[in-house]
């Protein structure tokens, strides 16, 4: 599309952006400064395909941070860090139906309900291994950088502010060690997890990473494969069911596709085998979610018949 000028799918994206940008609900989320100065009129609409064809409209190459989009990421590395049966072992695979910050363990089974709401995520960040020299915060970011296709880069700005506003997160940290699902001290882990969050990205870069996923681990640009088959269907199966929280149900009802959003406005949406949709908006709904991307992944995936309980 750089070369030739915009396609006929790019110009769909263009539409559907600007019949959907007079939607005004949502707020910014502004737990911490960074993220409330964004600008609620920003819109991006990207498209990258499992052949790495990218379509794109709009805000596409502005930049935010991943915040909880990172979960499914650090995830995927946790489970090749160790066996799915010792991963299970510490976080589950069922849906919540809470908020995504809920101060929870299962009282049952005394671990996170699943690894898309921050006392999992908190947990799987603790899972993944330092490197050989490398910590564990530089893989996670390497890690990302290899779905996306290129060096990605955390502010360190947004990192701080994480850092002083955390310490709910910390308080799940510590309610993690006392359970035992983390061993030992959670702070450098909860540390990691503010740094993965500040991770920033572009509309490009997520569906890229969404496309990696839609491969089934192999980044559709570089060739190059990141996560193992096995990995990607068990992660996409938890975003699936987890991975918009409290708005899984809506969100499979209307667009019907495993998808992770992030308080920073982005959305990603994976059709495996296929393609992986990614938007950004900055205002949110009551659960998180990105209000305009909502809309774009439900116009795109009804229009282009992705649901995926939609009969012949
Ligand atoms: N940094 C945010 C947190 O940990 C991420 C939440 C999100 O994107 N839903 O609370």
């Amino acid at each position: 599309t750089d070369v030739l000028g915009p396609s006929p799918l790019d110009n769909a994206l263009q539409n559907i952006l600007e019949a959907l940008q007079n939607i005004n609900d949502g707020e910014v989320n502004d737990s911490i400064l960074a993220l409330a100065e964004a600008d609620r009129n920003d819109f991006g609409i990207v498209i990258a395909t499992a052949d790495g064809h990218v379509y794109e409209a709009g805000d596409s190459r502005k930049c935010f941070s991943i915040q909880s989009i990172s979960k499914t990421f650090t995830y995927a590395m946790a489970l090749e860090d160790h066996t799915f049966d010792h991963v299970d072992s510490k976080i589950d695979v069922e849906p919540s139906g809470d908020a995504f910050n809920e101060i929870s363990i299962d009282p049952q089974t005394k671990v996170p309900a699943n690894p898309m709401i921050n006392a999992g995520a908190i947990a799987a960040t603790w899972l993944v291994k330092d490197g050989q020299d490398q910590t564990r915060r530089e893989r996670i970011l390497e890690t990302y950088s290899r779905c996306a296709g290129r060096e990605l880069d955390l502010d360190i700005d947004m990192q701080k502010q994480e850092h002083d506003a955390g310490d709910r997160n910390r308080a799940l940290g510590w309610l993690l060690a006392s359970a035992g699902v983390i061993e030992g001290d959670p702070t450098d882990a909860l540390e990691d997890y503010f740094a993965q969050c500040c991770v920033m990205v572009d509309t490009k870069d997520l569906a890229l990473m969404g496309a990696t996923l839609a491969s089934g681990g192999v980044n559709p640009r570089t060739g190059e494969r990141v996560f193992r088959a096995d990995t990607v269907e068990r992660v996409l199966s938890v975003m699936n069911s987890c991975g918009m929280y409290d708005d899984a149900g809506d969100w499979f009802v209307r667009v019907g596709l495993p998808a992770k959003s992030g308080v920073g406005g982005g959305i990603i949406a994976v059709v495996p085998g296929q393609l992986a949709v990614a938007t950004f908006s900055p205002a949110l709904n009551e659960h998180g979610t990105s209000v305009r991307g909502k809309a774009a992944c439900e116009h795109i995936s009804q229009s282009m018949d992705l649901h995926f309980a939609r009969g012949p």
